[in-house]
């Protein structure tokens, strides 16, 4: 294990982050983070509980006048100083990150901690832009605007497979439109945003504006969510806990933002670069370990191609590297826990049972034995129906599949309850034009499968959920809308009075 530096020095003081200063959390219970690289602990804090929450959420309620108050060019300049202070923190942050994942460090570096940075920088400036319909007087006689405001405090949970990316999608758009903010990361995976947290205060951010609450989903998460001084519940995370949240979140009457799971489809018709399609699905498949909620999980392949598809794709699984996190050569790490491994496990071993595992469907044993690593996996032959094609798997797996017509490609695509991403891989913008219209899903990759940016937005449809992150699309989650209407006429006895009282003058 290699470590830039103390955990538990660096959190001696507790794993909540409340009013800006790291505390201990008040539940009984106490959580091991865990390097799942070797299976050792690297740092044990007390969870938070109710009592931590209530804080928090005071703490962030009391910040938001003054938040709210603030000029978008000041909200501006302390964003722009936050994205500085996590940039001077970018190795500490991909350190911390690769510790408590089991990331690749290469991951952490060129993925991760650079894209919340550029997510810091895009809201810093977006918060400049939050702008309301223009003003007009659509009834002739008066002035009408839109404002949009701030709606209070945010009550925020993210899962643990991108824990700073995740911190930075919840917490940056609704800083930047003035909100103030109480952060749960997955309990799992605090560190880096605590971290970030941190950042938030050195940059010049008022106390309370940002808070963190490292507890679990059943004590802290229902908490927060079900909180009468929260406004609003943003949750990231399964389908199956997002169901839960919006139950309780709908029971105190909040604003509900859902970004759930996925199982994305990879279309490849006939005529695509088969080169680029192979090595598109392996990178859309292995990325962070299939811990990804956009991750290729579906392959549906054209019968001319499929062959050799499926050995290329074996192939290239072959040539990747499994080993330390550390290690700037690894290419793959291990999954989030040895609980999350054998879970993926589970679903390859009753997959031998009606499908054909190529290649993978097995721990690695020696130096690595110890970890939670699983190998990348290809399974051909599993029926439509069956649960390694319709379920959420999170791990290093792509099932394969052909299909004949086009008709027949994008209608398997559409078939899981899913709808977060999608890729199709053609060289005819027409096809690939039709993928793009009939796929169900948030985002339709065309040759291409993963990349995000700051500026466009994230976010699903059907069972992946509902809201956008990142982009100026995510302000219409995190703001509300007021109309504002003047009367330009200075009328006593107004015409529209006689239908309430009179006739009209004459
Ligand atoms: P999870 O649903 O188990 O947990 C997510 C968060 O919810 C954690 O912080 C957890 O502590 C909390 N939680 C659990 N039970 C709760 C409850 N009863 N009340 C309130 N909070 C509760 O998900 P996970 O295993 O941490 O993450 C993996 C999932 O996240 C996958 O399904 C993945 O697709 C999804 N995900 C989606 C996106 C997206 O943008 N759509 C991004 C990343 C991950």
């Amino acid at each position: 294990m290699d470590q830039r530096f103390d955990v538990t020095e660096r959190f001696a003081d507790g794993a909540q982050y409340i009013a800006g200063r790291l505390r201990e959390g008040g539940s009984e219970g106490t959580h091991a983070v865990v390097d799942p690289a070797t299976g050792e602990q690297v740092f044990g804090y007390r969870l938070a509980g109710a009592a931590d929450v209530d804080t928090a959420v005071a703490a962030a309620g009391a910040a938001f006048p003054e938040w709210a108050g603030a000029t978008p060019g000041e909200r501006s300049d302390a964003m722009h100083r936050f994205a500085a202070a996590l940039t001077e923190r970018a190795d500490d942050l991909a350190h911390a990150e690769s510790l408590q994942c089991g990331k690749p460090i290469k991951l952490s570096t060129e993925f991760d901690v650079p894209g919340s940075i550029d997510n810091t920088a895009f809201f810093a400036g977006a918060a400049r832009h939050l702008e309301g319909k223009a003003a007009a007087e659509y009834s002739g006689d008066h002035t009408s605007y839109i404002r949009r405001e701030p709606i209070g405090v945010i009550g925020s949970i993210a899962p643990w497979n991108y824990p700073l990316q995740m911190a930075a999608w919840k917490v940056l758009p609704a800083i930047a439109a003035g909100n103030t903010i109480v952060l749960k990361p997955a309990e799992l995976t605090p560190l880096t945003s605590l971290m970030f947290a941190q950042a938030a205060t050195e940059a010049g951010l008022p106390d309370g504006v940002v808070n963190v609450v490292s507890g679990t989903g059943r004590e802290a998460g229902e908490r927060l969510v079900a909180h009468p001084g929260v406004a609003m519940t943003s949750f990231t995370g399964s389908t199956a806990v997002g169901k839960r949240v919006a139950e309780l979140a709908t029971a105190t009457v909040k604003r509900i933002h859902l970004e759930l799971g996925g199982k994305a489809p990879f279309v490849v018709f006939d005529d695509a670069d088969l080169e680029a399609a192979a090595h598109g699905a392996v990178a859309g498949a292995l990325i962070n370990s299939g811990q990804d909620c956009t991750a290729a999980t579906r392959a549906y392949v054209q019968r001319p191609l499929y062959d050799a598809f499926v050995a290329a794709v074996a192939d290239l699984m072959e040539t990747v590297r499994l080993g330390d996190p550390f290690d700037p050569h690894t290419d793959l790490g291990p999954l989030i826990s040895h609980a999350q491994r054998d879970r993926v496990a589970g679903f390859v071993e009753r997959a031998r049972g009606y499908a054909t595992v190529v290649t993978g469907g097995e721990a690695p044993g020696g130096d690595l034995a110890k970890g939670a690593y699983y190998r990348p996996t290809l399974i051909t032959g599993a029926p439509q129906d069956s649960e390694v094609v319709q379920s959420e798997i999170f791990g290093p797996v792509l099932v394969v599949l052909p299909f004949d017509g086009d008709d027949e490609g994008i209608a398997l695509a559409n078939d899981t309850p899913y709808g977060l991403a999608a890729s199709a891989w053609s060289r005819d913008v027409y096809r690939t034009g039709r993928a793009s219209r009939e796929i169900r899903a948030g985002c339709v990759w065309i040759n291409d499968h993963i990349p995000i940016i700051s500026e466009m937005p994230h976010g699903g449809v059907r069972a992946s959920g509902f809201g956008k992150d990142m982009s100026a699309y995510s302000f219409d989650e995190y703001t509300q809308v007021k109309h504002v209407m003047f009367d330009n006429t200075a009328v006593v006895r107004k015409d529209w009075h006689r239908t309430v009282f009179g006739d009209r003058q004459t």
